[in-house]
């Protein structure tokens, strides 16, 4: 009985107690503990060290999931290991969920909708934080890597727009274009993320799309067109920018968080005119697609930050139990990079 009651882990979970109405709420969310069954054979017991809070939990139905544990990625360290290719210390990128301590079957997917991607050892970072597992080196950069490279197959001299440019998915788009040769014009929501991307990053223009109009933005730093557009955001700022496209433009659709917390799904300009005359090409997209190719991403986006050519932001907040909080925050833009939740 001694030795059971040692092993005896409790965990704490965030469940989604309601369906967002809107704007996600702190009340939306519900903080239980439960025991862990014992580690079996096949199985690894994992630590939750930091935690990923994704515009994906806002945008898809997660209706299903009322009285359960909130989906998520995390990168966790194992504790105890009955499974051949792990073992204790080994650090893991993982869709365990909103969750401090984890029993894993080692070789089960998880996730939501798709993912395709089993737990992962994470691969050497050359000393950087394993939270980058979570963003740039991880699904939001393989979102920028291969969304935006195999998507809009930009070529040096054309001209990039990427909007929500200071998040982890915005900001890693813009770098790319630049390392491409490219001219890049941002869109994101404060001064302080405008002024930014122009000083650090390289930015050829960068606005702040809460005080100025798409249209005069563009009629002033993309005077002969934009050729190549990352879309995280969707409505009508697509509209315009789509509008603003040359003749074989291309547009990777990668996100639409101007309507994830809609209760009534927004009007934009109707853009098939536009779309026919410009002959451009739009193609939405699920970064799982690439799985096959993961490695290669993370491998790439750590080259280009050891060359000093690809630069990242984290916004961490402490603690499991601020994980609503670090949610709604990000959804609200007060991240700047990748929102992240440290154990
Ligand atoms: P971010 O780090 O960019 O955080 C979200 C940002 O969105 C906020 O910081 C905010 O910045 C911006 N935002 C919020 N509301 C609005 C609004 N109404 N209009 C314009 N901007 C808004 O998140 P990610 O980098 O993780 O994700 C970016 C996008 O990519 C999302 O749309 C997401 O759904 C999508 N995505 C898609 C994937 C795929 O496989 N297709 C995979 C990963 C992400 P600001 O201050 O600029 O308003």
């Amino acid at each position: 009985i001694a030795v059971s009651l040692l092993r005896m882990v409790q965990s704490k979970k965030w469940i989604l107690a309601k369906v967002f109405d809107g704007t996600p709420k702190q009340d939306d969310f519900k903080l239980v503990e439960e025991e862990l069954p014992p580690v079996q054979d096949g199985e690894i017991l994992l630590e939750g060290l930091y935690f990923s809070v994704d515009p994906y939990m806002r945008g898809y139905d997660l209706s299903g999931l009322v009285g359960h544990q909130m989906v998520g990625s995390q990168v966790a360290k194992v504790l105890e290991s009955k499974h051949k290719d792990y073992k204790p210390g080994d650090l893991v990128m993982g869709y365990f969920g909103w969750r401090s301590h984890t029993v894993h079957h080692g070789d089960k997917s998880l996730g939501l909708g798709d993912p395709k991607i089993k737990p992962y050892i994470l691969p050497d970072f050359q000393g950087l934080s394993p939270s980058l597992g979570l963003g740039v080196l991880g699904m939001p950069g393989n979102t920028a890597y291969f969304g935006f490279l195999e998507i809009c197959k930009p070529k040096a001299g054309e001209t990039v727009v990427v909007n929500a440019a200071a998040g982890a998915v915005g900001m890693h788009v813009g770098q790319i274009a630049k390392i491409k040769g490219c001219r890049v014009i941002g869109f994101a929501g404060s001064d302080e993320k405008v002024e930014w991307l122009k000083n650090e990053i390289g930015f050829d223009a960068a606005y702040n799309y809460k005080k100025v109009e798409v249209e005069k933005a563009l009629a002033e730093s993309a005077p002969s067109g934009v050729d190549c557009y990352f879309d995280n955001v969707g409505g009508e700022m697509s509209s315009i920018i789509m509008e603003n496209m040359n003749l074989f433009g291309r547009v990777s659709v990668c996100g639409s968080i101007s309507s994830y917390n809609a209760t009534v799904k927004p009007k934009a300009t109707v853009i098939q005119g536009t779309l026919i005359k410009r002959q451009l090409k739009l193609e939405g997209f699920l970064v799982y697609r690439w799985d096959d190719r993961w490695m290669e991403g993370i491998k790439q986006n750590l080259e280009w930050i050891k060359e000093g050519k690809l630069k990242y932001q984290e916004t961490i907040t402490n603690g499991f139990e601020n994980m609503p909080k670090a949610f709604i925050e990000m959804l609200e833009g007060k991240n700047f990079g990748k929102a992240v939740i440290k154990a």
